[in-house]
């Protein structure tokens, strides 16, 4: 830790040349990290054990959202395709996201070969709805996500209710809400079937690897069918590698206190973001039992600099934040056939949210000195514009 560097000149940031206020990157990346011996007790295992680890991480995740079945596969990506391709109504070729989401969610679909149908958000949740998916439904659709914000839920009620009164498939794509609850029900057995990643910046880390769940048992059969290779047209072989098992299982082992100390970070943020006026720290409903594993802050209209201004500032300090899900999947150039009409919420929200520094490598301390960085920007936000002005105007 750098210490003892306050940055009380402009002149000391370092985007104008200064010192960086953090000698080792502060990411936005759970980055979690097991108990060392946990995680080779669960290896040495891999070779006595009488069930394969990848069946004990299966079984074991299916208690824990309480669904009948799980799926595991090599990722988050390759399981949603997996299970696009097996959902999908037949004869029809449009599956309706949202633009404000994981960046690569189209590239998705579209190697599945069928069309990206892009739908607006609530302002509310940063989520779609059964109000904004609607407009998007034709004789076409073949299937719905649901994409779950980082922080509280998509409308879980109202697109299960939509689709199931249109009889289209229904797919949640829960890596942002592993460890909720909607009204009391662990998130997991929702729609048709639910998605996750155990990628390394997730909530349970498993190096890389994802996991489908379902009470559907003829759907996790062709899922578990499909992902050995089998069936027709593309196949893929998804199969997750037993070492990506024993790191998340020992990953899962160390959930509760992983929770306690991301709560920790959250109500620091919490603390310390309440005397920065118009920069607000986006709460979450503790009735989801939310697992703060990311930390979102809107930049509001009032503040200072603008959303990417403020990123800039502080990347340059090494506080790796970043702005939330941007550029939106719209915003950006697309090489294949998509459907995009105009979507004035995400428009709205594409330059207002930042994803903070959390996880593994981020102290309570930490986030004490960037909210005093924060701080700083404010006092001499006049000063800092100018000089920022003054470095875009060419030589
Ligand atoms: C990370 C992520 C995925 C994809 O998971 P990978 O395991 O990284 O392929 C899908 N959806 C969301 C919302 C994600 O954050």
């Amino acid at each position: 830790m750098t210490k003892g560097l306050e940055k009380r000149e402009t002149e000391s940031l370092a985007l104008f040349g200064g010192p960086r206020l953090f000698s080792t990157p502060k990411p936005t990346s759970n980055l979690v990290r097991p108990d060392y011996d946990r995680f080779f007790e669960y290896v040495q295992r891999m070779e006595t054990a009488p069930v394969r680890l990848t069946e004990e991480l299966e079984q074991r995740l299916a208690t824990m959202h309480e669904v009948k079945h799980c799926i595991t596969a090599n990722s988050g990506f390759w399981a949603l395709a997996l299970l696009i391709d097996a959902l999908r109504l037949p004869g029809r070729n449009e599956v309706i996201l949202p633009s404000l989401t994981y960046r690569r969610m189209a590239d998705i679909i579209a190697w599945v070969g069928l069309i990206p149908h892009f739908c607006d958000i609530e302002r509310s949740t940063l989520a779609n709805s059964a109000d904004t998916v609607l407009p998007c439904v034709n004789e076409q659709t073949a299937a719905i996500i649901g994409v779950h914000p980082v922080g509280g839920h998509c409308d879980i009620d109202g697109l299960s209710s939509l689709a199931r009164n249109h009889r289209i498939p229904l797919i949640f794509d829960s890596v942002e809400s592993v460890h909720e609850r909607h009204k009391g029900k662990r998130i997991g057995s929702f729609g048709d079937a639910e998605l996750f990643s155990i990628g390394a910046s997730k909530l349970v880390n498993g190096f890389e690897g994802g996991y489908i769940t379902t009470n559907d048992p003829k759907l996790a059969d062709t899922l578990r069918h499909k992902r050995c290779g089998a069936g027709a047209g593309k196949t893929l072989n998804v199969q997750l590698p037993d070492i990506h098992a024993a790191m998340a299982l020992s990953g899962l082992d160390g959930l509760a206190s992983q929770l306690e100390r991301n709560l920790a970070r959250f109500e620091r943020y919490r603390e310390e973001l309440a005397d920065i006026p118009f920069l607000r720290l986006v709460e979450q409903d503790t009735a989801t039992e939310p697992s703060h594993k990311n930390i979102v802050m809107e930049v509001l209209d009032c503040w200072p600099f603008s959303r990417d201004q403020t990123v800039q500032l502080l990347n340059a300090e090494m506080i790796l934040a970043r702005a939330y899900y941007a550029p939106p999947l719209t915003h950006k150039p697309m090489t294949y056939l998509h459907i995009a009409t105009a979507l004035p919420n995400t428009d709205w929200a594409a330059n207002r949210f930042i994803s903070m520094p959390c996880g593994h490598l981020v102290s309570l301390d930490d986030i004490s000195r960037i909210a005093d960085f924060l701080r700083l920007l404010q006092r001499h936000a006049c000063a800092i514009l100018d000089r920022m002005a003054k470095q875009q105007q060419p030589a």
